[in-house]
């Protein structure tokens, strides 16, 4: 915990990581996420301005906050993001700064970023195949993202990881072929359940792959030890150590750490009961729980000229409120309001 750490929850949980949403547009159009036609993008005016993600930033630092992601929609298409990791860099204590993106342009972007601060990259690899690419995100971009994804390890951001969402009846075969590319590149790879925040509200249990099934079709071709969640138990994959299997040996041919594979679970093995998290929308608003109905409006306040002390009391107090948990499965779930592009994944 942060000396100076004052965002603890009712559940004496406390929080560390803020994901920052730059944007709710993307340059892609994945089927679980958002509809072909996209979505009825937030008004500019709404949007925080370059001055004011940095100061609520710098608030949340503060406060305790050690680590700060950059995420979106698609954060790439925000034109000034290398500006503003660097200006995040500049804060001390300095928090540790990354990237989620769908990869994109990455390939002309990646040295910048590195130049201008950013620790690590998280980039959205759902399947190699390029028709399966095409039918999955509605963009013929593979090759770019590829590319993105090698110029970002190329440029220091190893080892770079991957996160792969997978689909019955679209890209569920694909999870050994996607893992034994990963280990032979370098790269760490996650599997993310499917979880009910696309904005068609069309999630369904019975499409969505589950931890389970992902391990028993591991299991066929590789043997995997579990690890864990991470050095403090926080993260929110579950780790795997590859023992054997396609593609390792070239792994450790290259003299990486130990091989793993996540999972991030979310939905059938929730980790809510150690979640460090925060999210701060595009629009200014807070979020304690990517499936809150609630959020916290501090755009306005910082408009109407609110101090530091009066942002942070306001912080403190909606982390103070954060719910148990996420409820998924539970009669009284509702999926909130925003989809996932529009909050910060
Ligand atoms: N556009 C960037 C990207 O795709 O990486 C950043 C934003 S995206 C919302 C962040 C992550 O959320 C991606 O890895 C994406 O695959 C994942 N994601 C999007 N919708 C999801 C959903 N309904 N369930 C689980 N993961 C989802
Ligand atoms: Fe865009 Fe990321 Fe959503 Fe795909 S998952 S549509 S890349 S925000």
């Amino acid at each position: 915990m942060a000396a100076d750490s004052v965002l603890i929850d009712r559940f004496g949980r406390v929080a560390t990581d803020l994901r920052i949403s730059l944007t709710d547009r993307c340059s892609l159009r994945c089927t679980y996420c958002m509809p072909a036609e996209g979505l009825d993008w937030l008004p500019r005016a709404e949007l925080l301005t370059d001055d004011e993600i940095v100061t609520l930033a710098g608030v949340f630092v503060g406060c305790g906050v050690t680590s700060i992601r950059l995420t979106g929609g698609e954060p790439l298409l925000h034109r000034t993001l290398a500006e503003i990791v660097s200006r995040l860099a500049q804060f001390s204590p300095r928090p540790e700064l990354s990237l989620t993106t769908n990869g994109v342009g990455l390939v002309d972007k990646a040295e910048g970023l590195v130049a201008a601060g950013l620790d690590r990259v998280n980039v959205s690899v759902d399947t190699l195949q390029p028709e399966r690419f095409l039918a999955l995100t509605r963009r013929n971009r593979l090759a770019d993202v590829l590319a993105g994804v090698a110029a970002a390890a190329a440029a220091g951001l190893s080892p770079v990881k991957i996160n792969a969402v997978l689909m019955r009846g679209s890209n569920f075969d694909e999870a050994p072929a996607l893992l034994d590319w990963a280990l032979r590149q370098g790269y760490r790879l996650r599997f993310i359940e499917h979880m009910p925040l696309d904005a068609q509200q069309a999630w369904n249990r019975e499409v969505m792959v589950s931890a389970e099934e992902i391990l028993e079709l591991l299991g066929r071709s590789y043997s995997l030890l579990p690890i864990g969640h991470g050095p403090d138990g926080s993260a929110p994959a579950e780790d795997f150590e590859i023992l054997d299997g396609p593609g390792r040996a070239h792994w450790a041919a290259a003299g990486h750490e130990r091989p793993r594979v996540g999972i991030i679970a979310s939905v059938t093995r929730p980790f809510c009961r150690d979640c460090d998290r925060l999210r701060l929308t595009s629009d200014g608003q807070l979020r304690t729980c990517l499936f809150a109905r609630d959020e916290t409006d501090l755009r306005g306040p910082l408009r109407a000229g609110a101090s530091v002390a009066e942002l942070t009391e306001l912080i403190t107090v909606a982390v103070a409120g954060k719910q148990s948990g996420h409820g998924i499965g539970s009669g009284s779930f509702q999926q909130p309001l925003r989809p996932m592009s529009a909050i910060g994944g």
